[in-house]
């Protein structure tokens, strides 16, 4: 096992990755920007070394100095979280060079995965479900525009590079084509560097369904049940929850297993997942693998019992898994809440600052992953996520209600945040069904921002 890992990002995932590192007994080298030498990873951290000023850039995107500060501290691997340089071939490339492990896949893995129609191609070849749509890469305006006319409006049109929902555009009708082509390439070219695009018809309000994965370098590969994302804000997860409502037990084991098969298809290791929109009818298509940890892997967590950070540190220092597909079981449901430091009235504008009382939730069932305290300033320079809030119960609705406790008792003072809106789509009768789909914030956002005025 290794003795000293690098933790290349900042915030709770940090603080994770840092308090897992521990338990493993392996010490943690964090490297941290000046805008966060006072956050709480740099206090845990076995050794915090400061690269460089608060943008990414010369920081935590920084590759060469942080492989140095690798080096230089006697690191054997480097985890890289969430973000920033998680999903970088090119990072990880450099890693395996160096003989440094990345933890995570292997680049040539990431590269192929992260090339949204390269994936697209590789699971059509493999029986694996795909949205109707592009088999190649768009090459000319012309040719896309012809392809939707086949398809059929509504369309989605995605760059072949894109994450974080951009580069995305829904196209209702041929004449809105052109433009949201040209503009969904430029936005693309921009952010990524590739300004490529490919085509699926557009699902009408569709469930985000994923499910995680575990595969190891011997090719064991196993599923973790899935995660329900639709509560999604402009493309960004908002809250999330294992086990589905719209899930039935051979609906669940029949993803599962086109998700592992997906996995092997890519010949992945690590821990990662696989992406699907489900429609009204049930059909679920593949839309995109994530190679690295996610945001909301607590909520599979709660619900197997299985440590997935600790998972992903054994696979990258070559142990086998230790669990096999019949030793996953679901127990109960759990809920993620993102809360960000940010003002739903204001149209979810970020909203930095000091922070000047601080209380948790607790008890049985309640667990918090954050990094913020009492007297901490959240930073105007990254994103604005401060906490997740993730309960654990017998059953979908005591885990309802556990989570509306957790956020009654839980005080951010100092900021604005996202809690009270979060609280109440909690008790929204669409989600308290189960039943809701990606369309749920869109539909119900004027009705929840006015339900919030009788809380002020
Ligand atoms: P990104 O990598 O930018 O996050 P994804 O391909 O993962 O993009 O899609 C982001 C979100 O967009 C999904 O969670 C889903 O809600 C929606 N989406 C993606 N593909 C489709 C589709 N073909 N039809 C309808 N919604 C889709």
């Amino acid at each position: 096992m290794f003795q000293r890992v690098l933790v290349a990002n900042r915030g709770e995932i940090a603080l994770r990755i840092i308090r897992c590192l521990r338990e493993m007994e392996i010490e943690s080298v964090l490297i941290y920007s000046e805008a966060d030498k006072e956050s709480l990873p740099v206090k845990i951290a076995t050794i915090p070394v400061c690269i460089g000023p608060a943008n990414a850039k010369e920081s935590y995107l920084n590759q060469d100095l942080i492989l140095d500060i690798a080096l230089k501290t006697g690191c054997e691997a480097i985890h890289p979280g969430y973000g920033f340089l998680s999903e970088n071939a090119e990072f990880a490339a450099k890693c395996e060079e160096k003989g440094i492990s990345f933890i995570g896949p292997c680049a040539e893995i990431i590269r192929r995965m992260g090339d949204k129609m390269e994936a697209r191609k590789l699971m059509m070849e493999h029986n694996v479900p795909v949205v109707p749509g592009s088999k190649e890469v768009c090459e000319s305006l012309a040719g896309a525009k012809e392809l939707a006319d086949k398809i059929g409006y509504p369309v989605l049109l995605k760059a072949v590079a894109g994450g974080g929902g951009r580069g995305m555009r829904r196209v209702y009708a041929p004449e809105e084509f052109e433009q949201a082509y040209q503009s969904a390439s430029m936005e693309a070219k921009a952010a990524f560097g590739n300004g490529d695009m490919y085509l699926e018809k557009l699902i009408l309000n569709p469930h985000h369904i994923e499910f995680q994965i575990l595969a190891d370098k011997s090719g064991n590969t196993i599923y973790l049940g899935e995660r329900d994302c639709s509560i999604q804000r402009r493309n960004q997860k908002m809250i999330e929850e294992s086990p589905s409502k719209i899930l039935d037990k051979q609906m669940r084991a029949k993803m599962g297993e086109v998700a592992v098969r997906a996995a092997k298809a890519a010949g992945y290791y690590s821990a990662g997942t696989i992406e699907f929109v489900v429609d009204e009818e049930g059909n679920y298509y593949f839309i995109e693998m994530n190679t690295r940890i996610q945001v909301e892997h607590p909520v599979t967590e709660m619900v197997t019992g299985i440590d997935l950070v600790r998972e992903q540190i054994k696979i990258a220092a070559g142990m086998d898994l230790s669990v096999k597909q019949e030793d996953i079981v679901m127990n109960g449901h759990a809920i993620e809440c993102r809360i960000n430091a940010e003002n739903p009235k204001m149209n979810f504008m970020p909203s930095p600052g000091k922070i000047d009382f601080l209380h948790f939730p607790g008890g049985k069932g309640v667990r918090v992953e954050s990094a913020i305290y009492d007297g901490y300033e959240v930073s105007p320079f990254y994103d604005s996520m401060i906490a997740k809030i993730i309960v654990h119960a017998d059953n979908r609705l005591e885990a309802i209600r556990k989570m509306r406790c957790a956020l009654e008792e839980m005080i951010v003072g100092g900021i604005e945040t996202n809690d009270k809106f979060q609280y109440l789509i909690l008790f929204h009768p669409e989600f308290i069904r189960g039943r809701y789909d990606t369309g749920f914030i869109e539909r119900n956002l004027e009705e929840l921002l006015e339900w919030g005025k009788d809380y002020e």
